[in-house]
């Protein structure tokens, strides 16, 4: 059988499946596994892929290691959303870390993970994590804590996402970090949600992040292939990171994509359409 995701209302990507692992509806969502041919398997929200086990590296290393780099000395991290735990998999790579906070609207969606995507969320329950229930938006609205990083790890901005695109969410993000603290958020496609990207950019510049910056790179199963991830720092300017300083701290951290050479690049490369005024069709 196939399965087909819209999307956008004219463009939809079919991949074909050899089981479907689990199906079920929870308080917020629809949740599917599917084993997939050409992608493994893969965590299916609302029919929206959120991840697979065969790209899930190149996302959950590109939203996490620049931003850990960045900052200098990361103890005590916050993980918005993420459910599938390839965020805090990449997270507790890094040996300064303390302490993890993980906020996650949909229990379900973390079951269903622990059991059918054990590679993605085989650190859920270390003993560094503290998973909590709800929701993101409210939770940076009221969090009296500190962050030395927060990495927000969402889906599309519809539903109980919407809020986490918003004005008033980037402030409370702002108040929930230390003076040096370095946020990064999932923020879509570059050539299909231009507009939302510019926004943000805005948004968390109002908010007082002195450096904002976009990472762009390719990713076979989001809409258009093409998809970014944007950086909000207080203090620390991610190209100023020194690239022996990544090597020094890689040796004791594994990854397949990300590096020092990279650490750069997914920062310069970011297309004139998206630093100017240039329509992209
Ligand atoms: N990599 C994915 C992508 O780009 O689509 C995101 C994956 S992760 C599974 C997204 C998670 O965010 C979901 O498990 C969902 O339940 C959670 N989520 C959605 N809205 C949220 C909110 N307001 N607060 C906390 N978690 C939220």
């Amino acid at each position: 059988m196939w399965f087909s995701e819209y999307q956008t209302k004219d463009l939809k990507i079919s991949v074909k499946v050899k089981d479907v692992l689990f199906t079920g509806r929870s308080k917020y969502q629809e949740i599917q596994i599917l084993d997939t041919v050409t992608f493994g398997r893969a965590l299916v929200l609302d029919n929206t892929f959120q991840t697979t086990e065969k790209d899930e590296f190149i996302y959950h290393e590109l939203i996490t290691h620049p931003a850990m780099f960045t900052h200098p000395d990361p103890k005590k991290i916050l993980v918005i959303g993420g459910g599938d735990g390839g965020t805090i998999r990449e997270v507790l790579k890094h040996d300064t870390v303390e302490r993890v906070d993980f906020v996650e609207l949909d229990e379900m969606v973390v079951e269903v993970c622990k059991k059918y995507l054990p590679t993605l969320s085989c650190q859920i329950d270390n003993e560094k994590v503290t998973t909590i229930f709800t929701d993101g938006i409210e939770y940076v609205a009221q969090c009296k804590e500190k962050y030395d990083v927060i990495i927000v790890d969402c889906p599309d901005p519809v539903g109980p996402a919407k809020g986490l695109f918003e004005k008033d969410f980037y402030k409370n993000v702002y108040k929930c970090l230390e003076e040096d603290g370095v946020m990064v958020q999932q923020t879509e496609s570059p050539i299909f949600n231009r507009d939302l990207i510019l926004n943000i950019k805005r948004y968390l510049e109002d908010a007082g992040f002195n450096i904002v910056k976009l990472m762009v790179y390719a990713i076979p199963t989001y809409p258009s292939g093409f998809w970014s991830f944007t950086l909000a720092s207080k203090k620390y300017d991610p190209l100023e990171v020194s690239p022996e300083k990544i090597r020094e701290r890689l040796k004791n951290i594994e990854t397949k994509y990300y590096d020092e050479d990279v650490h750069r690049g997914v920062f310069l490369a970011v297309p004139k359409f998206l630093k100017e005024n240039i329509p992209v069709f």
